[in-house]
């Protein structure tokens, strides 16, 4: 069973570079004009008006069902309502840069659908061009996993892919100074959570990031390394990988939570800290570590199911990297105490939970919730760059306490 992937259109691509060639000069990236959803039949046609033609690939995915549309770098003129409203098999769809020069769009549908048809039009007498999609219902059994990513699934690096924790890659480099890789949640297609105002969780948080790099060069004692430096999306495992090929000696992943319950959202404010555990501290530890862990999902990357892989790999952590989460349980102590004199903190200012980018087995680490977007109050703070500073200034002095009291400890 099993479509393939639906190349569209390579021929115009090519003529587009050619001309490009021609007139030697840089072509601008074409451009999503806007989407259209028809429901005919059984049948719901996904419609995307581009400025130019593009190739695409498209495939599906189940866990939860997805249809994936690959694309070049485009520039996204839509309404910003786009993609909330479903009609027929589509329940929502998103879209966003996914990786350099890559977009996506990630629709989601109501169960297993099929590709029917994927065609590309030229509009008459522009050279906009409208690709069509057409999706129709089919049976669970027959749908499978999907039809994957293709040959597209070479860029998610699947060699790297759910296994974090197996064997480190050999004896760590030795480095001078300590290194500390700081993660900004989210980023590109996944925005993360959403405010009371719009504003998203992965602006926040790449902001504080960027406050936070800059106030640990200033101390001159550190190697400063970022998951992400703009608004590009980063897997779990990416994040992982490059903690690890950076040798980090800390990793602090930064995050900011919303409640979609209106009163909970009005009463329910303050900074939480987080380390990995197999068994979460508590139930809003354990939501908390879940809603974290789909990031990838919502991203379109194929889910697969792991369950006692994570076990065995739980336990790994337990016997062979006590001593690593000794030392994040000793960050997350810190860092409440320096955080609690700047932020409000929540009631229960550290918890555990098994966060899938905390999975580490050499870099002490913590996620840090810097508070709910979906309060007003804390929002509009938020979005200061004075509290931004201020809060980045508490995270890097507890980074100096910490590296202080670790090297004073040295023999
Ligand atoms: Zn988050």
């Amino acid at each position: 069973m099993g479509l393939p992937c639906v190349p569209l259109l390579r021929a115009l691509t090519a003529v587009a570079a050619a001309l490009c060639l021609l007139l030697s000069r840089p072509c601008l990236a074409a451009e999503a004009l806007e989407t259209h959803l028809t429901v005919t039949g059984r049948s719901t046609i996904f419609e995307l008006t581009m400025s130019e033609g593009v190739t695409a690939q498209v495939f599906t995915l189940a866990n939860p069902y997805r249809v994936v549309l690959d694309l070049p770098d485009l520039v996204f003129r839509l309404d910003p309502a786009t993609g909330k409203r479903g009609a027929g098999l589509v329940s929502q769809f998103r879209y966003g840069q996914f990786a350099e020069r890559k977009s996506r769009i990630v629709i989601d549908t109501k169960g297993p659908v099929k590709i029917h048809s994927a065609n590309m039009t030229r509009l008459k007498g522009s050279s906009a061009v409208k690709l069509a999609i057409a999706l129709m219902p089919m049976d669970a059994t027959a749908f499978g996993s999907g039809t994957g990513a293709g040959t597209e699934s070479a860029a998610f690096e699947p060699g790297v892919d759910g296994d974090p924790i197996g064997a480190p890659d050999g004896p760590r480099k030795p480095h001078s100074r300590p290194v500390v890789v700081i993660d900004p949640g989210h980023g590109g297609i996944d925005p993360g959570a959403m405010g009371a105002n719009s504003v998203t969780e992965k602006t926040i948080v790449l902001a504080v990031a960027q406050q936070l790099k800059q106030a640990l060069e200033k101390a001159g004692l550190y190697d400063v390394k970022m998951t992400r430096s703009e608004d590009v999306f980063v897997s779990l495992d990416k994040r992982l990988k490059f903690s690890r090929d950076s040798g980090a000696d800390l990793f602090i992943s930064l995050h900011a939570d919303s409640i979609e319950e209106k009163t909970a959202a009005d009463n329910i404010r303050g900074a939480t800290i987080y380390t990995l555990s197999g068994k979460a501290s508590d139930e809003q530890a354990r939501v908390m570590a879940e809603k974290e862990n789909a990031s990838d999902l919502l991203a379109g990357i194929e889910a697969y199911d792991k369950g006692n892989d994570d076990q065995v790999k739980n336990i790994l952590i337990d016997l062979m990297k006590r001593e690593t989460s000794n030392f994040s349980a000793d960050f997350s102590q810190v860092l409440a105490k320096r955080l609690g004199k700047t932020i409000e903190m929540s009631r229960l200012p550290r918890r555990s939970a098994a966060f899938k980018v905390l999975k580490q087995t050499d870099a002490p680490s913590v996620l840090v919730e810097l508070g709910y977007i979906s309060n007003r109050t804390d929002e509009e703070q938020m979005l200061t760059p004075e509290w931004q500073s201020k809060v980045a200034g508490s995270i890097a002095e507890a980074v100096q306490i910490y590296f202080n009291k670790r090297t004073a400890a040295r023999p």
